[in-house]
């Protein structure tokens, strides 16, 4: 078996990743790294959760640890499709060039200009970066991409998803042509193809099995759920949600509970934490400290679940998730791939368990077709459907006091604006869910603006020049924003905000 130190590796590298306790190359590693260090473009068809990260990182440091940067001309280019993902390399970096004298920047939305011109100004070796942010800094002419050397373009296939291809074709113009370029995709979709065949030199084309069909470490179960009522499927599902969280007992002890909206992630988070579980939401719309805390309490192990769109979590590597939860059936199937993959990561256990609504069935199927077996059925917890009421709980007073009257009104004011939500509009009887809620006296705040008035969010990820100056996203753009618009069929404006009012940039990164 190939092993770290056949690699030529830098042996200041060879140290930190002794220290990081790497015994073995992965197989991406063993693929990627040889071909890296001969100078070769690589194109790595793998996922994370694989090792990739370090695939990419270890031959680039090692190239980079002779020489030095000039002043706003970095020497490599790392590209990813979020701020989150961008942090991680970043601190990949950190912990494989400990002992080294290298230099880095980290150039993502939410974080002020000022800061990182001036660590451009000094002169980087590795420039980590969102796509859209980069050419922000580019065209504010402090950043000149005629030096860099190597170019990693990191999980490509989101990129396309978020409609960065032609953000990233720009910044492939702007680096010179003799760069050496890393690619890195879960798929190779017809347009990432085309990329790969525009801007790579005869790459070294190295593939690792997909998670879904070679993760038998995974548990795969899904509950088929048919709400009593059609007002009630929204409640009675977060109680489903619950009662499966509680038949895992102790053997759950985090997970990440993924939705296909931004609204349902909030509507979820506050009703667990309401009822008494440690969860945070995270996604795209969330302040960026936010979000950081998040999940650096997740990873830490002091937050238990965290309730999270698939933008919000691509790509996210935190290394010991008990379960993951779908709430909803991903509506593009190769996302569930990207869900459970965030559980039995590195060999050890992990179990799946989904949520089908009768109106996820299409994309049910979807999905068995592409992880090609079919996902065991479980049993209902609550035995058959669901209980039409949530059930008076102690911890609940407030929301069982004012329920029934507030059901009725909000249902039906609701349903010419927003029908989406009636049941969450029930259970959120207060604007803080945390504490456990004073005796209503009279009815809470209505929902969130963005829920009642479903306007373009704004956020902190918002470019200030405008997203689209650029016209990013064009053609390629077709499954932007989708954590948000979900895949279910629409009907008139049924359970479905029509994704137009629901569309934002701030998913796509800056
Ligand atoms: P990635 O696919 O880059 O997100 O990496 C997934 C996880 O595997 C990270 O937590 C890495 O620290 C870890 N990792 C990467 N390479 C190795 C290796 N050769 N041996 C053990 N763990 C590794």
């Amino acid at each position: 078996m190939i092993k770290f130190s056949d690699l030529s590796l830098n042996p200041k590298v060879l140290k930190a990743i002794e220290e990081a306790g790497y015994e073995t190359p992965t197989p991406i590693q063993a693929g990627a790294i040889p071909a890296a260090l001969a100078g070769r473009d690589v194109l790595g068809i793998a996922q994370t959760g694989t090792g990739k990260t370090a695939s990419f990182v270890l031959p680039m440091i090692t190239a980079l640890a002779r020489g030095r940067a000039r002043a706003r001309m970095p020497r490599s280019l790392v590209l990813c499709p979020t701020r989150e993902l961008a942090a991680q390399v970043a601190e990949n970096f950190d912990t494989y060039t400990k002992h080294l004298k290298l230099t880095k920047a980290l150039l993502i939305g939410g974080v002020s200009f000022k800061e990182q011109d001036k660590l451009i100004d000094k002169g980087v070796d590795v420039l980590i970066a969102t796509p859209g942010r980069l050419l922000d800094h580019h065209e504010r002419g402090k950043l000149i991409l005629t030096d860099v050397k190597v170019m990693v373009v990191d999980e490509a296939d989101r990129m396309l998803d978020m409609g960065f291809i032609p953000d990233i074709e720009r910044i492939f113009g702007l680096t010179p042509f003799t760069r050496q370029t890393l690619f890195f995709s879960a798929t190779m979709a017809p347009e990432i193809e085309r990329i790969t065949n525009t801007f790579l030199s005869n790459p070294e084309r190295i593939e690792v099995a997909r998670q879904a069909t070679t993760g038998e470490n995974i548990t795969q179960g899904v509950l088929m759920f048919k709400a009593s009522r059609k007002d009630r499927e929204a409640t009675e599902k977060r109680k489903t949600l619950r009662a499966l969280i509680d038949a895992e007992g102790d053997k759950c002890s985090n997970a990440i509970i993924f939705c296909n909206r931004k609204m349902d992630v909030d509507a979820v988070a506050k009703s667990l934490k309401k009822y008494g579980y440690d969860a945070a939401p995270i996604h795209g719309d969330l302040d960026q400290s936010q979000r950081t805390k998040t999940l650096d309490g997740f990873r830490a192990g002091e937050l238990r679940f965290l309730v999270a769109s698939d933008v919000a979590a691509r790509g996210l590597d935190v290394p010991a998730v008990s379960h993951v939860f779908n709430y909803d059936v991903p509506s593009h199937a190769e996302d569930y791939v990207h869900r459970i993959g965030r559980t039995g990561r590195a060999g050890r256990d992990g179990k799946a368990i989904m949520i089908c609504t009768p109106r996820d069935e299409k994309n049910f199927e979807d999905v068995e077709r592409l992880v090609q077996k079919p996902i065991p059925r479980l049993d209902n917890p609550l035995g058959g459907a669901a209980p039409a009421d949530e059930g008076p709980k102690v911890t609940d007073e407030a929301s069982t006091a004012d329920k029934p009257k507030r059901t009725r009104t909000r249902t039906r004011s609701r349903k010419q604006d927003t029908p989406k939500e009636p049941a969450a509009a029930v259970e959120t009887p207060k604007p803080q869910v945390e504490k456990p809620a004073p005796k209503a006296t009279k009815p809470a705040p209505e929902k969130p603006a963005e829920q009642q008035t479903p306007a373009p969010q704004k956020s902190e990820n918002s470019n200030p020049r405008g997203s689209s100056s650029r016209g990013r996203g064009g053609s390629n753009n077709r499954n932007s924003n989708r954590d948000d618009r979900g895949g279910n069929k629409v009907v008139g404006l049924g359970d479905h905000t029509p994704g137009f009012i629901e569309f934002s940039f701030e998913d796509r990164e800056n």
